[in-house]
């Protein structure tokens, strides 16, 4: 493939779990992608050492002091990376003319409006951002549509379930003769822990996922099941899906990534080794199929595949996620989010249990999700509004 060909890639949150696995994969690949521009909050070190080995044409960062010292820094060392800051930065680079993909991987609402910018620029998205979905499912999908921008799933269920769907699928899941769209999840570090001992969890033991290396937020999510929650609501919106064709099923081993229920009984199912890699290689690769790093499965080394149902005595976010797909008001989601956000921060804060992570998503639900559609601007409002109640709760909870 010639150089000019290349596929000039921007990595929202090139710093994170899901940045550094999509470079792993770019790198594998140096006559396919170019790197345009990478961007972190505020690990300027990290990036700093990425965009001496990526030459970007710009690095954005949350803060204007540390765009002007990681500026420095690179001119110390000839790199000609132009260093930008705020939000406003991270959408330029998202919509930019130079730039032909996406990868969207920053964590949380704060993925929201970049993530939005290459939608209306028509660009193609990675989505590994699902909280964009959760928060503004409808308007996003309305951009992606409106201004006709390529919306790949990095998600491991969601990518696996795009492929395994047809080819030609237009969002109708009864003309494609689908029954259900099943999500598998791990059940996370928790899923044979007695209920007794559920007050006592502790960060530490919350974040060390048994199958998958992730950042801090959603491996708590994982930890909740908050994660296959806003899953649920990823999938309803990526795929056209109603709530009562969703399915979540527990599948400890984490190795079938998702599955398509059809109407005459066939399941078709995608497997593989639990790493990023693989869907982030996919989404990248089409139409072709490119090499990701992963290792291959080796089957006869499993040690079983095993499937169970999810209990939302022990998950209930995951009740909580199901009720506001359930419910009709379409801006429940963005509160379950933001109060998501805020528990989770405050349980690795130390500041509340795990167990009240639950609670506070529920108090907040109470509070605030009787909402009719918003406008992006109203949501943003919403987000905030619910941000400061759940930090009121927090204080009033905070354990000693
Ligand atoms: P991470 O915490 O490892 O990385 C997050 C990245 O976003 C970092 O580069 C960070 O600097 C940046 N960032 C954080 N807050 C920001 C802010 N306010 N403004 C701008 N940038 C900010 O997270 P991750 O695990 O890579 O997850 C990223 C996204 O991908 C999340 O939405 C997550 O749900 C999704 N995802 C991750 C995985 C995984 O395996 N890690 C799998 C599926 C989906
Ligand atoms: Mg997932």
């Amino acid at each position: 493939m010639s150089s000019h060909c290349k596929t000039a890639i921007t990595i929202l949150g090139a710093t994170g779990s899901i940045g550094l696995n999509t470079l792993d994969v770019i790198n594998r690949h140096p006559n396919r992608f170019s790197v345009f521009a990478l961007t972190a909050y505020r690990q300027i070190d990290r990036l700093a050492e990425l965009c001496l080995r990526y030459q970007p044409v710009y690095a954005v960062v949350a803060e204007q002091a540390d765009a002007a010292r990681l500026q420095k820094h690179l001119h110390t060392f000839s790199c000609a990376t132009e260093v930008l800051f705020g939000e406003q930065a991270l959408c330029e680079v998202a919509q930019s003319d130079e730039t032909d993909a996406v990868m969207a991987a920053i964590v949380g609402a704060a993925g929201l409006m970049p993530t939005l910018s290459a939608a209306k620029a028509g660009k193609t998205i990675y989505l590994a951002n699902k909280e964009t979905l959760v928060v503004a499912g409808s308007l996003f999908m309305q951009a992606v549509h409106e201004h006709g921008a390529r919306l790949l799933p990095v998600d491991s269920e969601h990518n696996a379930i795009y492929q395994v769907l047809p080819k030609d699928y237009r969002g109708d899941l009864s003309e494609a003769g689908i029954a259900s769209l099943i999500l598998t999840a791990s059940g996370g570090p928790f899923l044979y822990t007695a209920l007794s001992d559920f007050a006592g969890i502790t960060s530490e033991q919350a974040v060390r996922h048994p199958n998958w290396s992730m950042g801090q937020k959603i491996s708590v999510d994982s930890a909740t099941m908050m994660n296959k929650g806003l899953e649920l609501i990823e999938a309803h919106w990526l795929f056209n899906a109603p709530a009562d064709q969703l399915e979540v099923v527990i599948h400890p081993q984490s190795v079938v990534h998702s599955m398509v229920r059809y109407i005459d009984g066939s399941v078709l199912a995608q497997m593989g080794e639990a790493d990023m890699r693989i869907p982030i290689a996919h989404c990248l690769g089409l139409p072709d199929r490119i090499v990701s790093g992963a290792k291959h499965l080796n089957f006869t080394q499993l040690n079983g595949l095993h499937f169970l149902t999810a209990d939302f005595n022990r998950f209930p976010c995951l009740k909580l996620a199901y009720d506001v797909l359930h419910s009709n008001y379409p801006a429940a989601s963005c509160v379950l989010n933001a109060a998501n956000e805020i528990a989770v921060a405050a349980f690795l804060n130390k500041q509340i249990r795990f167990i009240d992570i639950a609670s506070l998503v529920d108090s907040c639900l109470e509070l605030f999700s009787a909402q009719p559609a918003l406008s992006i601007e109203e949501l943003l409002v919403l987000d905030e509004q619910v941000r400061i109640s759940a930090q009121k709760w927090v204080k009033t909870h905070t354990c000693k």
